[in-house]
């Protein structure tokens, strides 16, 4: 057993209006809300909960990203390497990996978090546990391609009967749905198109036939939502992106309650996928400064969303924080801010040769980073697709990279 004192997931979330401005005032959204009426109201719960974090501790997510699960001696949490500490074997639990799931279970508002050697560690880990032959899930037809790979490689072969349905439709949703449905699963933000899963609505529909629900929480972090205060059973992250923020380490980790965590914990301990401790450590340092990351993330991906939406060589920006966005009004009532991920379509092949910004797979570094896409019917990848991880850079320089490249294109 590892984490800290069994308080509820709700205890740590305050219903009142105590609005986490700073966040809000650098989105935009708070003003937005002010405006709608909603910021101390019960017409929008994702709002309020999403808005309104306070741990059991009566602090704010600013200082719990900071104090959390550190020891009180030491201003950097130690790294304990040894394969066995203070008697218990690593694989098992680890003083500073629990201390990091301390944290971040803190962050996401949960029981009990698990940590996990990588985010699709977090993944498999967590619906190997809770699908078996003929069990059948339900998940958004855009997901993470190693997500896709799993349910492809492992989950299908297995006997899972794995369903993929548009779940930005509420309708397929509701349509699939049945008392059959062990597992949803979805990414709040789709990788890598941004296709927006309204949180709280698909919750309902499928605790409706009690099926569990789980999402991937990765792109938009607890700073921004919470799907556990809208009702997810299971929020889990690839801690490896804006987690660790740094590029420097892989790992993961699920959250929930007790219950449901503490069969994780089991499948972790006989499939192996631990975090090192090393990149624990490493994860504790990223963690104390995700919330300033997240404001400079989301400020930044709008006034980049912003030019390219303007520039004449783009067909279509895909950012749920532009009004024109397909995703934009549930975003708006389930976030705190719109998150540092965009995605834009040129209108022909074009080769971008950009200098300040990495040409590099992975996301949720402070270095801006841009993948590209060939065009896939089956997750709704469009022709000449780029993927962009908006860094903390100066937007300016950003912008200018992204002009020269473009103009060259
Ligand atoms: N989930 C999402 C949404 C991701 O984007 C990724 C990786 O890009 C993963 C999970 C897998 O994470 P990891 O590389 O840490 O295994």
């Amino acid at each position: 057993m590892n984490n800290d004192s069994g308080v509820s997931r709700r205890a740590f979330l305050s219903t009142g209006a105590v609005a986490a401005t700073v966040g809000l005032a650098a989105t935009g959204i708070a003003a937005a809300e002010k405006s709608e009426g909603t910021e101390d109201g019960g017409e929008t719960p994702g709002n309020v909960l999403a808005s309104t974090y306070k741990s059991y501790a009566g602090h704010d997510v600013t200082s719990d990203a900071v104090h959390a699960g550190e020891d009180s001696d030491s201003s950097s949490y130690p790294i304990y390497q040894g394969t066995t500490n203070r008697g218990r074997y690593t694989r098992d639990s680890n003083p500073t990996i629990d201390s990091v799931e301390i944290k971040i279970k803190r962050l996401e508002g949960a029981e009990f978090g698990i940590a996990a050697a990588c985010g699709m560690a977090a993944i498999s880990q967590t619906l190997l546990t809770f699908l078996k032959l003929g069990s059948r899930m339900l998940y958004h037809r855009c997901i993470y391609d190693g997500a896709l790979g799993l349910v492809d490689t492992v989950l299908k072969p297995g006997g899972v009967d794995c369903v993929s349905i548009d779940m930005t439709d509420l309708s397929q949703l509701k349509k699939a749905l049945s008392k059959k449905t062990d597992v949803v699963y979805f990414e709040v933000h789709s990788n890598p198109t941004l296709d927006v899963v309204d949180v709280a609505a698909a919750v309902k529909l499928a605790h409706d036939v009690g099926a569990l629900v789980v999402v991937d929480n990765t792109w938009l972090t607890p700073y921004l939502i919470q799907p556990l205060a809208l009702g997810a059973d299971i929020v889990l992250h690839s801690a490896t992106k804006y987690m660790m923020g740094h590029g420097n380490g892989l790992a993961g980790i699920s959250c929930g309650s007790s219950k449901l965590l503490g069969r994780v914990q089991k499948t972790r301990k006989y499939v192996g996928g631990i975090m090192a401790p090393f990149n624990a450590f490493l994860l504790h340092q990223g963690l104390k400064t995700l919330p300033m990351r997240m404001e400079r993330h989301c400020a930044n991906a709008m006034k980049v969303a912003e030019f390219l939406n303007d520039h004449p060589k783009i067909r279509r920006v895909h950012y749920p924080g532009l009004p024109k966005d397909p995703g934009y009004a549930v975003a708006k009532r389930q976030l705190k801010g719109f998150g540092g991920m965009l995605g834009f379509d040129t209108k022909g092949k074009s080769n971008l040769n950009v200098k300040l910004c990495k040409p590099w797979t992975s996301l949720g570094d402070v270095e801006t980073l841009i993948s590209t896409y060939g065009r896939d019917g089956r997750r709704g990848i469009p022709d000449h697709y780029r993927r962009m991880s908006v860094g903390i850079e100066d937007p300016d320089d950003i912008i200018a990279d992204l002009k020269q490249a473009l103009d060259k294109a």
